[in-house]
């Protein structure tokens, strides 16, 4: 079952992330963050936790996680740029010399912020997509201590009016593996297109993720499973 108080903080702290990148990527417009100083971070997650331990005051405070959760949000924040977007190398609109600024992986990520392309989803992301939802259906139904076989899995997977529930029960499950560090790559946007996105395929401009909708869509898949 997913865990109420952690699928707040984790929803929390999602809305952080994209707070912070889009703080970010204006901040390094107007020059107000620096890529002078070196840094010596291997990974991602490492970076982004040295940066916002250095830079913690500088952050807006509506972007800005607890201290005692500065952890889980440098890794939710990094899979979020390495899920979500491609880093386009494109020299000529550079605004930093190459032989000037830090390449550790958050300058990296940073210098490139006002550039970053949105990630194509494959079919083959697609299919994990729906592997992560056939999983969740699995996971929902042994919450339940619901025995339930492979064609009723199928069926659920199947069933249009589950569309977006699905989609979201799995994308809940995905944040809560996400804050530890794992990431299941571009299958998490095809999740996320399965309930933020209209059936059109567009963007749906009112949707607003909230803790509340996936812990009721995980209540309303438990009624689903439960009639198998
Ligand atoms: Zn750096």
């Amino acid at each position: 079952m997913l865990d109420p108080e952690r699928i707040r903080s984790v929803v929390d702290l999602q809305q952080r992330s994209y707070k912070l990148l889009r703080w970010a990527t204006d901040a390094v417009d107007r020059g107000f963050i620096t890529f002078d100083r070196l840094h010596r971070y291997a990974t991602l997650p490492e970076a982004t936790l040295g940066w916002l331990e250095s830079h913690y005051s500088d952050v807006p405070l509506n972007a800005r996680p607890d201290r005692d959760q500065l952890r889980p949000f440098s890794n939710l924040f990094s899979t979020y740029l390495e899920n979500s977007f491609d880093l386009i190398e494109q020299p000529g609109q550079r605004l930093f010399s190459p032989e000037a600024h830090c390449f550790c992986p958050m300058c990296s990520w940073l210098v490139a912020a006002p550039r970053l392309q949105t990630k194509k989803v494959s079919r083959q992301n697609k299919a994990r997509a729906r592997k992560l939802q056939q999983i969740a259906i699995k996971q929902v139904a042994v919450d339940h201590a619901h025995p339930i076989i492979d064609e009723s899995i199928e069926a659920l997977a199947n069933d249009p009016a589950l569309r977006e529930t699905l989609a979201l029960v799995a994308y809940g499950y995905d944040r809560l593996r996400r804050v530890d560090g794992v990431a299941e790559g571009p299958a998490t946007l095809a999740l996320w297109r399965g309930f933020a996105w209209t059936t059109h395929g567009s963007p749906n401009p009112d949707f607003e993720l909230t803790a509340q909708a996936i812990l009721d869509t995980q209540a309303k898949l438990g009624g689903a499973v439960l009639a198998t």
